[in-house]
């Protein structure tokens, strides 16, 4: 008889690999009640506050099946067709199929899928095109920059020599004239296009017209519209950048990931920028629910997704203007708000901390044209859940009665629960 460890697992405890299928509950539920139970949590939170967070958006049953499918256990370190593992027939067919599906979708040369992150997706960019010290031009992190865009915790403000422009305090546009002006006095070598906050298209034309003035690289980083530009709902920088890096979990859909598209010529260099410089192994799972994310943002169903996305944060804006917000650049292109709750008598950490506790999540966020901070939203997530028009005026009012009072909190609390729970993220 074999001696037997009394810590051994007992086989109900841990199930043989085999029984689990991927993305099986009952097994972690099983296996592990303790974080089983957080994600069930979670699921009850994304279920019954309304989530108004801009880089935010519920993915389909399809992408998610994509994610936790065995693929999720593959080394594929290189690109198709030439890896350093072996065994990498389906994975290179699934980075194959999401490379064809991107490129069609985004009317680009090249693409690369590997990126873990937008953050990675920057990062790989500037390791393609600059050195260490070279100047760069991006919108300053006050304005709507992000973190890669020269923050001084970041790797871009540490190894660039990063210069800021903004937006005109009072219009809340960009300044063009004021970056041409930085462009001619700075030479960078890149310019970056690209912000968490801003709810216009920017003028992709006229910043590679200042790009060529300057002799400079244009890297735009459309993390927050690319599923606009997916779906034809924004204007496409796809015509005027060296470079396109993006997520592709904010409006597009997707898994939490980052990609990057550029022409023919900088492929290569792209390519090497990701993986060896500043990746190992793709994850292959979610390389192949990018490809999942890129299908189903093809669809004339996405698309008019896209549009109603755009439509539903005009009515928002409007609904939150005549709740007395101040709401920057007047309104929206996009699925971004911005908005200043100073005429209802708070500031922005005040104005989240409120809706909050009503079940409104959302984000502070920098203003044009105040020291104090505002409050940013989006309204990818919203219409995910297939609400409508109507369903917008309504967030206005609850934005209204939240912020300002002095209204009964639970009764605000218990309609924002209401809405949410009629229109689940999920289907099932
Ligand atoms: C969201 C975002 C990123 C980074 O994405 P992560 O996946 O969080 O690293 C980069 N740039 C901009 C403009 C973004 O909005």
């Amino acid at each position: 008889m074999p001696v037997t460890s009394p810590a051994a697992p007992t086989p109900a405890a841990v199930p043989p690999a085999s029984d689990a299928r991927p993305g099986d509950r009952a097994a972690l539920l099983r296996q592990d009640p303790e974080i089983a139970g957080v994600l069930l949590a979670e699921q009850d939170r994304q279920a019954t506050a309304l989530q108004l967070i801009a880089a935010e958006n519920f993915t389909s049953p399809a992408v998610l099946a994509a994610l936790a499918s065995p693929l999720a256990d593959k080394y594929a370190e290189g690109y198709p067709g030439a890896r350093h593992h072996g065994g990498c027939e389906h994975a290179d067919a699934a980075e194959r199929i999401a490379i064809r599906r991107a490129t069609a979708l985004f009317g680009a040369e090249h693409a690369n899928v590997q990126s873990h992150s937008g953050s990675s997706a920057v990062l790989a960019a500037y390791a393609a095109l600059l050195l260490p010290g070279d100047t760069v031009l991006a919108m300053g992190l006050p304005y709507g920059g992000h973190l890669t865009h020269g923050a001084p915790g970041n790797f871009s403000g540490r190894w660039f020599d990063f210069v800021g422009y903004g937006v005109d305090p009072k219009s809340g546009l960009i300044d063009y004239e004021r970056l041409r002006a930085l462009a001619r006095a700075r030479r960078p070598k890149a310019i970056v296009c690209g912000s968490i906050s801003y709810p216009r298209h920017p003028d992709y034309a006229l910043f590679r017209e200042i790009a060529d003035e300057a002799g400079a690289y244009l890297i735009v980083d459309a993390a927050h519209p690319m599923g606009l530009i997916a779906g034809g709902a924004a204007p496409s920088p796809v015509p005027y950048a060296d470079v396109v890096c993006a997520t592709t979990h904010k409006v597009l859909r997707g898994p939490r990931g980052g990609m990057i598209l550029c022409g023919g010529a900088l492929a290569e260099r792209i390519d090497r920028a990701v993986f060896p410089f500043t990746q190992g192994g793709a994850q292959m799972n979610a390389v192949a629910a990018k490809a999942v994310a890129f299908g189903e943002a093809a669809t004339p169903a996405y698309a008019l997704y896209a549009h109603q996305v755009v439509a539903h944060a005009r009515v928002l804006a409007a609904g939150l203007e005549a709740e007395g917000f101040e709401v920057t650049t007047g309104g929206t292109d996009t699925h971004v708000i911005v908005a200043d709750p100073a005429p209802l008598g708070v500031d922005g950490r005040t104005a989240r901390a409120r809706l909050a506790a009503a079940g409104i999540v959302l984000d502070t966020c920098a203003l044009p044209h105040a020291d104090s901070r505002g409050i940013r939203l989006g309204t990818a997530a919203v219409t995910t859940q297939g609400m409508d028009d109507g369903d917008m005026a309504t967030i206005a009012a609850l934005f209204g009665a939240a912020v300002r009072g002095p209204g009964d909190p639970a009764a605000v609390a218990a309609e924002v629960r209401e809405l949410a729970l009629r229109h689940p993220p999920r289907p099932g």
